[in-house]
């Protein structure tokens, strides 16, 4: 990272006045804090007990045979308590709030699955919790809204635009300028404005550092390529982080193409996105001929955000990682492929991984490996699979 919260010319600050005060003390107390002993031991601590860290890192036998080429490796963070890699990030920011003195916490959620980890850390720490989620999304994900009421958090539905994501952080951001005394904004990825994309990055950079040391101790030596699906961002950058020095290691961050990325249906940021400035940064973000932020599409709930966090867009920039589309048709495939081979059923994020892995291993020499993350479990994924093959399930 360059300086003043800069990915080269990513990043950066670009808020409301009203907002500045918020963030100035929040890199205050994480400068303070991310190199504390103590801080970092209590972290861990978290992560081992209540996450279930370390996650393993699977050797997919099966799949590696009879696709042919690399050895695929699986890096299970399905494994984790709540399903995803999510709970790293609310369970490092919940204990930086607490450290801040605060005892609130807000978000914003798409699907739910930001929310619900949210709310599943401030059950555990004795916090308060309001989750701002569009109106719209509430009513496609109504077992996430019970799961976050369940854990004791409000849910407010927003309404302005179009009640989706990128309304529900506008909303938290409004949120948290008026009222930081108490309040500490849990944001769910690395977007927004410095210092959320560098401090929930540390926060998922478990990942990678899990990898190095497992893939070393069953490979003896780096892996060809580490794959990893692209929302926001934070489970790819957690997985390339501590491997972005190694030059011989492919990183690889595979965007929802949804139906295609020549068509509107869309969420391949990267691959059809251009420069522009959206929710306190410079990024990429899928865009209309006049600028605004255009609607997004993919089978994927959690990857259908228009924009990607700024350290990626500077990854893509200067050629380190690169990012490639996926369409929904893959990403099913993979989803079925994975569970009858491997008897794991991925999240539908995470088959879009997998489903370029799956492309991709083949084309490399068997003492080769790669590292696949699976970000998180496939149980909620189920209904809208059946539905895109056609059949309809009640639960
Ligand atoms: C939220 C989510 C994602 C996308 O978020 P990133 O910040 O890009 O990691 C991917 N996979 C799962 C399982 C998720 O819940």
């Amino acid at each position: 990272m360059t300086e003043n919260g800069r990915f080269g010319i990513h990043g950066g600050q670009y808020i409301p006045e009203t907002l500045m005060n918020a963030v100035i003390e929040l890199e205050e107390a994480y400068n303070r804090y991310k190199d504390d002993p103590e801080f970092n031991r209590e972290l861990t601590d978290l992560f081992n007990q209540y996450a279930g860290r370390p996650s393993r890192l699977y050797y997919a036998e099966r799949m590696s045979e009879d696709l042919g080429g690399a050895k695929i490796y699986l890096k299970r963070e399905d494994l984790n308590h709540t399903g995803a890699h999510k709970i790293n990030n609310v369970l490092g920011q919940a204990l930086l709030a607490k450290k801040m003195g605060k005892t609130r916490l807000i978000a914003e959620t798409g699907a739910g699955q930001h929310g619900v980890a949210t709310a599943t850390a401030a059950a555990l720490f004795g916090m308060k919790c309001v989750v701002f989620m569009g109106e719209e999304d509430t009513r496609r994900q109504a077992l996430n809204v019970y799961k976050m009421k369940l854990l004791g958090a409000e849910v407010i539905p927003v309404t302005t635009g179009t009640a989706t994501l990128k309304d529900a952080v506008s909303q938290a951001m409004r949120e948290w300028t008026s009222r930081i005394s108490d309040t500490h904004y849990c944001l769910g990825s690395v977007m927004g404005p410095h210092p959320f994309p560098t401090i929930v990055r540390d926060f998922q950079a478990v990942i990678s550092k899990e990898i190095r040391e497992q893939i070393l101790e069953a490979e003896g030596k780096l892996p060809a390529a580490v794959i990893a699906c692209v929302g926001g961002g934070s489970n790819a950058i957690g997985s390339f982080y501590h491997f972005i020095d190694d030059s011989e290691v492919k990183l690889i961050g595979c965007e929802a193409a949804g139906r295609g990325i020549d068509t509107f249906e869309t969420a391949a940021t990267i691959n059809t996105g251009r420069l522009g400035i959206f929710h306190g940064m410079k990024s990429y973000f899928c865009q209309d001929a006049y600028g605004q932020i255009a609607p997004v599409y993919s089978i994927s709930a959690g990857l259908d955000y228009p924009g990607i966090g700024p350290e990626h867009a500077y990854l893509h920039d200067i050629g380190r990682a690169e990012y490639v589309p996926v369409t929904d048709e893959e990403a099913v495939d993979a989803f079925e492929y994975v569970s009858r081979t491997e008897g794991i059923i991925p999240a539908i994020e995470s088959a879009h991984a997998l489903a370029y892995a799956m492309k991709y291993a083949p084309t490399l020499a068997k003492d080769q490996s790669i590292v696949v993350t699976v970000s998180g479990r496939g149980d909620k994924d189920c209904v809208s699979v059946a539905r895109y093959r056609g059949e309809e399930i009640s639960e």
